[in-house]
């Protein structure tokens, strides 16, 4: 995040998160990247006994009560750390808890988010299902209701944090009869009988952050674990949607940062046809898109975070975190590709961490909603807006500012999507 534009308290905190960078022993990141360690616990307590996990929760449920321009610049920090570490770190804190903070009872954010927070207990979330995990509304796993209890049945895959995770955040159906966006209901489902889980994919990379696959065999949910109302999941992912894609797009923008770092430090050093490479302008203007980039992915950030800290309206949100979703994730790729493209051969070996950013940050743009799902959100939010607004406000027609603004010639379908219903 740009310093000038953070106050002493951020600044603060910033400081406290780049200590825990330095903390971060380099060999748990080597472990991880081999399947040696399968979820970095140490880790996570260490975050939570600096009091890094969850910053803008009130202080009364282990938060610091800040901001989301302070939590996209601790995400940016640990980012840096490695993409994989980031998941882990964001899907507990700041996804789950998140949707328990926002929608969850007193009861629920006392057992479930103040121990996470402390580092005491782990959580992840549960959308996607091998079915699918771009259509949400499509989810097959069931929650039947039994009385006391729902009776849960399904099958969750790709679950970042699900091998050390002491409870989940299950999406299933309750009304399979009603309409999709009243049909599921959201629950904190416990680590307990019923529930298998299978730490099992040959990750390209992000490994070592727990990802498996979780069955859910007649798994007995208390009806107090609803995570908001029945038949309501819709509201929570409506706003779970700002952690998923502002979260993930800053730690994005930190995992890409010490490519460019390395890459910058090489290319001032290493010679080719007797000079500095950094000082041909193939190499240097590389290396020049790829901090214009870093640079524009932070205002992205910094600007939508500000967006929700200032409460602009939900739909307008909608499209911000999506937009900056897409537009950061694929804006850091080209970071790390330039930067592994301006150090050749080396770049592609182990001897720099490159390779494995590069293997890494390619999920980016799949996990918590994939780019060409982020445009869908942002195109129909986009029309949506555009209309309302006209519809609204007075403005200029700037058709009319045409030499031959002639309406004769243009020529329409008289059903437009917005008299359609977009
Ligand atoms: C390492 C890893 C970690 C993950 N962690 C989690 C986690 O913690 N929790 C969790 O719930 N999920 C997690 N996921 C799942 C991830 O969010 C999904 O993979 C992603 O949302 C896409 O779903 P899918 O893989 O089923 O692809 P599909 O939904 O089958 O999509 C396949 C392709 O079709 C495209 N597509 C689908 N619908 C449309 C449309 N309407 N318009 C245009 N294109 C479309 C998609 O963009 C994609 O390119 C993780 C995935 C990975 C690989």
């Amino acid at each position: 995040m740009f310093d000038y534009m953070l106050t002493k308290e951020q600044l603060k905190i910033r400081d406290e998160a780049r200590e825990f960078v330095q903390w971060m022993p380099r060999q748990m990141i080597l472990d991880m990247d081999t399947d040696k360690i399968k979820f970095p616990k140490e880790f996570l307590q260490e975050a939570a006994r600096r009091n890094l996990m969850g910053c803008r929760y009130p202080k009364q449920w282990g938060g610091r009560g800040m901001d989301w321009a302070t939590t996209c610049m601790i995400m940016e920090e640990v980012g840096t750390l490695g993409y994989e570490l980031a998941c882990v770190f964001g899907v507990g804190a700041e996804l789950v808890c998140d949707a328990i903070i926002q929608h969850g009872t007193d009861e629920q954010k006392e057992k479930y988010v103040k121990p996470l927070l402390q580092g005491k207990i782990f959580a992840a979330e549960c959308l996607t299902e091998p079915r699918g995990g771009s259509d949400f509304f499509g989810a097959t796993t069931k929650a039947e209701d039994h009385g006391d209890y729902y009776l849960l049945n399904g099958m969750k895959r790709f679950i970042v944090g699900a091998e050390g995770a002491d409870y989940f955040l299950v999406y299933a159906k309750t009304s399979p009869e009603a309409k999709p966006q009243e049909s599921i209901t959201c629950f904190i489902v416990d680590r307990t009988e019923g529930v298998e889980v299978k730490y099992l994919y040959g990750l390209m990379g992000c490994r070592g952050g727990g990802t498996g696959r979780i069955v859910f065999r007649n798994v007995k949910v208390p009806k107090e674990n609803i995570v908001g109302k029945l038949n309501g999941a819709y509201a929570v992912f409506n706003t779970m949607m700002i952690p998923e894609r502002l979260g993930t797009a800053s730690m994005t923008i930190g995992a890409a940062r010490p490519a460019l770092e390395i890459a910058t430090n090489y290319t001032a050093r290493r010679k080719a046809f007797g000079q500095i490479i950094a000082q041909f302008e193939g190499v240097s203007f590389q290396v020049a898109e790829a901090a214009m980039l870093l640079d524009a992915a932070r205002a992205m950030a910094y600007v939508t975070a500000k967006a929700v800290d200032n409460g602009a309206d939900m739909p307008r949100i909608r499209r911000m975190v999506s937009q900056s979703k897409k537009f950061i994730t694929e804006s850091c790729q080209k970071v790390v590709h330039n930067s592994m493209q301006v150090m050749g051969g080396i770049a592609y070996t182990n001897v720099f961490p490159i390779e494995r950013i590069y293997r890494d940050v390619r999920l980016a743009s799949i996990w918590t909603g994939t780019s060409e799902v982020m445009s869908m959100i942002s195109a129909h939010e986009w029309y949506r807006e555009y209309f309302t607004q006209k519809a609204k406000i007075q403005s200029r027609d700037y058709e009319l500012d045409a030499q031959e603004a002639n309406e004769d010639e243009k020529i329409y379908d008289d059903d437009d999507m917005w008299k359609k219903g977009w």
